[in-house]
């Protein structure tokens, strides 16, 4: 028998073993339909921005005296 006739390097793992990662950065959170935001009129689509405790259903749209949305 001879001798240091080994079966392939002692050991292992080498590179290449390495462990991925690093994936799924969620960063720019955009806040939807929460507190705040804005309204919209439906009709001519001006923007104004919600008041709070005031739903946007009650706010006249000053152009066109529309009631205005949730945007
Ligand atoms: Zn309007």
């Amino acid at each position: 028998m001879p001798r240091g006739d080994g079966t392939g390097p002692p050991g292992g793992g080498g590179p290449g073993t390495g462990r991925g990662g690093g994936r799924g950065r969620m960063s720019g959170t955009k806040a939807g339909a929460g507190p705040g935001g804005d309204c919209v009129c439906p009709s001519c689509g001006t923007s104004a921005t919600h008041q709070a405790g005031l739903p946007c259903y009650q706010i006249e749209c000053p152009k066109c005296g529309t009631t205005m949305v949730r945007k």
